[in-house]
């Protein structure tokens, strides 16, 4: 079959940084799930359609014209990479996230991924929805200050500006809307791997997840 390793976990868990460079030294291809949560909510701002219009988001879901290009993300053929990123979108995706008729309209692009390259998919239900076949799945956590402070760390870096309060809050508000809502909720699948991080910087957590993948 094909190789597949799934990485679930809470938001600014490190779990892109880490899916991305695990992906580089397997030479597997890489799914960032979560950006296509975060397309469809621009999407459907751009088109005028509410975040809580379930319908609507979700033919938007269907009919997305987006392109992973390297680093960047193309959407109806213009570069939305930095967009994407922004909190506000994330707040769109993580409510469009929460429509069954959404995640049901964005899961046979994400399966579409996996070729026999191999795939490191990174997401809250790769290992238990849309590939519960993966030969590995890890559930990648770092305690929520932690958390917040490497998001906070990465927009300094970014030279934006950020207030640690507001995004521990962000952080908490979206992991509480993850993990209650009834679709594919956020949490532990039962046959992953738990992997906390909180101690561990990022060639470590990277040296984990390899070595777990070989064994
Ligand atoms: O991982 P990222 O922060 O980019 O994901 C944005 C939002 O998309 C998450 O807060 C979550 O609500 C949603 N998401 C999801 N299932 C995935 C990936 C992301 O529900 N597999």
């Amino acid at each position: 079959g094909i190789a597949i390793l799934a990485i679930d976990g809470p938001s600014a868990s490190g779990k892109g940084s880490v899916a991305q460079r695990v992906a580089e030294v397997l030479e597997f291809a890489y799914l960032d799930s979560g950006a296509l949560y975060r397309l469809t909510a621009l999407a459907a701002q751009r088109a005028g359609v509410g975040w809580n219009d379930e319908h609507s988001v979700a033919q938007i879901a269907q009919s997305l014209d987006v392109r992973f290009e390297n680093e960047r993300v193309l959407l109806a053929g213009q570069d939305v990479s930095a967009v994407i990123r922004s909190e506000s979108i994330g707040v769109g995706a993580s409510q469009v996230a929460a429509f069954a008729a959404v995640r049901q309209a964005l899961l046979a692009r994400q399966r579409a991924f996996a070729t026999k390259q191999g795939l490191v998919a990174d997401g809250r239900d790769m290992g238990s929805v849309v590939f519960p076949d993966a030969q590995l799945k890890i559930f990648l956590t770092a305690t929520a200050e932690v958390r917040a402070e490497r998001r906070y760390q990465q927009l300094i870096a970014r030279g934006e500006s950020a207030d640690l309060a507001a995004i521990t809050r962000d952080l908490q508000s979206r992991d509480e809307r993850d993990a209650a809502r009834t679709e594919a909720p956020l949490r532990q699948w039962h046959d992953a791997l738990l992997l906390e991080t909180s101690g561990l910087n990022l060639d470590q957590v990277v040296e984990c997840v390899l070595s777990s993948w070989k064994t």
